[in-house]
């Protein structure tokens, strides 16, 4: 990707740091979170990631020159994230994450926003809400499933995230017109 040099591990006092959100570290290091791109200073208020997660900065250009992105809550580098490039970084995480329990509450927390003002900016870049978002991923992911391969239709659904049978197949008409089978077996359904 670059030649930057990645995050270097945390020690033990920087990371009870980042547990306890102490602000007095703030200025001294930054902290970026692999999973999500995205890096923030000690105190912010996020909830906080997974220790083998992060890694640690010296200055915010170390981390923009490595390919992260400043946190929208607690603006670590002073300038606020771009409403499409925090929109970006959610879309990536949601293509990346489909397969796994996504609400509107988790996906804020993860990506460093309130639920309101998630939602309210990625229908405002995206034309759809984020759950809307996550319902067509997994519906366009289903349907070359459906294709590609014989398995049950419960366990196409549990593949991509939609593990309640029922309301894969409600969703799944709902968004195609057809029910999972009849998309399968006949090929006039696929337009
Ligand atoms: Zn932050």
């Amino acid at each position: 990707m670059n030649q930057q040099p990645g995050p270097q591990p945390l020690t033990e006092e920087q990371w009870q740091a980042v547990v306890s959100n102490d602000a007095s570290y703030d200025g001294h290091f930054f902290y970026a979170v692999k999973t999500t791109g995205i890096f923030c200073r000690p105190s912010c208020k996020s909830r906080p990631p997974k220790q083998e997660h992060i890694g640690l900065f010296h200055t915010p250009e170390q981390a923009v020159a490595a390919g992260y992105r400043p946190c929208k809550r607690c603006k670590p580098t002073g300038l606020r994230l771009p409403d499409e490039e925090w929109i970006s970084l959610v879309t990536d995480y949601i293509d990346n994450h489909y397969a796994e329990p996504l609400t509107l509450d988790t996906l804020a927390a993860i990506c460093h926003g309130t639920p309101y003002h998630l939602h309210r900016t990625f229908k405002k870049v995206k034309g759809k809400t984020p759950v809307e978002y996550i319902q067509d991923i997994r519906i366009e992911k289903a349907k070359a499933e459906l294709i590609r391969t014989s398995k049950p239709v419960s366990e196409v659904g549990h593949g991509v995230g939609l593990s309640n049978t029922p309301y894969f197949i409600t969703l799944f008409k709902k968004k195609t017109g057809h029910t999972p089978a009849s998309y399968r077996h006949d090929p006039a359904t696929r337009s």
